[in-house]
């Protein structure tokens, strides 16, 4: 039986490993329902000429002409604007991938979510800021979850099947990202091509940076907590430079089970497309013995406060989660854009906390309020990041 998907994201890191593997998989396996994309019109349209989608969405409408005329002739539909990728969300595919990074993946999301299907879940941001109400959404839907962050997926694979509820812990593997052996003389100093250089994983520019940070780390805790039902005390994080452990279960008799594999976002994104069954990939194999060893260490909180950060985000509960993402996702791009640097990313996410007074407090009772929570917590970390880039001109200028 063919299986209809769509892709969120398609032009990203996630949104490709999983066109690779609809493209490798037997013919009339996969129908395209729908494509989005954000900005890069002549890549989403060299993609729906491929894969023939019955609708392809272009967020920014900016660049519908590009779209417009790669796709002429071709017979194929196409919107552009947020309401053409909300339409696309809509459309009745069985299997979504979810992979727009950061909280502009909220509402296609659970556009996506609110159908009742599978969805494919690597938009991690969405959950950290809305977990509650995506969870919710999904129960009364009847849709089913699957995680696709190569940790998530090998605990909900380590789980087989079992309640989260009963396990004494979890562990969520971090490579510890490019800066795990730098001082911090070194990452004061670092540029956006050092931190986007991840030593093992390839990935979006967004979610390297948190790699480098480790504010990813700290968004699959809450990503974690709120997939499986469990406190943050029972979210542990591990360093493993080598990331061929990608998450481990602890059961209450002392046992640990893990899932390993190579560091390739195919075999979690293939272990999500196929479920329940397990499809072929491509994916090199782990050599055992080449491998040697594994090492494993603590996380060290004084380079890495972001973790701590998100933990503490979470405790505080109501909009602190959204204020936590949104002033990453202004700090990233401040950073990447060469505005601020390294450290400030992780200063402007605590002084957001500190004074989001402003940004509503109370519980997020639903997705209006966390949109309105998002929205004034990026104001108040787009004038924080301003502060910040006119500190360090007018120090560079007296110096
Ligand atoms: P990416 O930057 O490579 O791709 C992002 C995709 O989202 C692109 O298709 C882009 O067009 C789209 N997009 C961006 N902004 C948008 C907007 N405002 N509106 C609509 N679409 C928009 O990112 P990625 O690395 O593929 O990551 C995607 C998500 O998956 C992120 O949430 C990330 O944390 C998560 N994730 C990624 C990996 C990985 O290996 N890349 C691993 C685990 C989790
Ligand atoms: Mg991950």
């Amino acid at each position: 039986m063919t299986r209809s998907v769509s892709i969120l994201g398609a032009t990203g890191s996630v949104g490709l490993a999983t066109l690779d593997l609809i493209a490798a998989a037997p013919a009339g396996q996969y129908a395209v329902t729908a494509l989005t994309a954000n900005t890069r019109a002549a890549e989403l349209a060299e993609l729906a000429l491929r894969f023939r989608p019955r609708f392809t969405a272009l967020s920014d409408p900016r660049q519908a002409h590009v779209l417009e005329a790669a796709l002429a002739g071709s017979g194929l539909q196409w919107g552009a604007g947020a309401s053409a990728v909300a339409e696309a969300a809509s459309m009745d595919a069985d299997w979504t991938m979810a992979a727009i990074v950061g909280a502009a993946g909220l509402a296609p999301t659970l556009a996506a979510v609110k159908r009742g299907k599978v969805v494919a879940l690597a938009n991690k941001e969405a959950l950290v800021c809305a977990g509650p109400l995506f969870m919710e959404s999904a129960r009364r839907s009847g849709a089913t979850i699957l995680p696709v962050d190569s940790e998530h997926n090998a605990i909900f694979q380590a789980l087989g099947g079992s309640d989260a509820a009963s396990v004494r812990r979890i562990i969520l593997t971090a490579s510890g990202g490019p800066f795990r052996n730098s001082s911090l003389e070194t990452m004061a100093r670092a540029t956006a091509r050092d931190a986007v250089a991840h030593p093992v994983w390839s990935m979006g520019a967004k979610i390297s940076v948190d790699s480098a940070t480790m504010m990813n780390k700290g968004l699959e805790v809450i990503e974690a907590c709120h997939l499986f039902a469990l406190p943050p005390e029972r979210v542990d994080v591990i360093v493993h430079p080598e990331s061929i452990v990608h998450g481990l279960v602890e059961h209450q008799d002392g046992g640990l089970l893990a899932q390993m594999g190579t560091p390739d976002m195919r075999t979690p994104i293939a272990h999500a497309l196929g479920w329940p069954d397990r499809m072929e990939t491509s994916v090199s194999r782990l050599d055992l013995p080449a491998l040697g060893k594994l090492t494993f260490e603590a996380p060290d909180p004084q380079r890495f406060p972001a973790l701590e950060l998100a933990r503490a985000a979470f405790r505080e509960g109501g909009a602190s989660p959204v204020i936590l993402n949104a002033a990453n996702e202004i700090a990233v791009d401040a950073f990447l854009n060469g505005h601020v640097g390294f450290l400030d990313i992780a200063a402007i996410v605590a002084d957001s906390l500190d004074q989001g007074e402003g940004v509503a407090r109370g519980s997020l009772t639903d997705f209006d309020t966390v949109y309105a929570a998002d929205a004034a917590a990026r104001e108040l970390a787009v004038s924080l990041v301003k502060a910040r880039a006119r500190r360090s001109a007018s120090l560079a200028q007296g110096a």
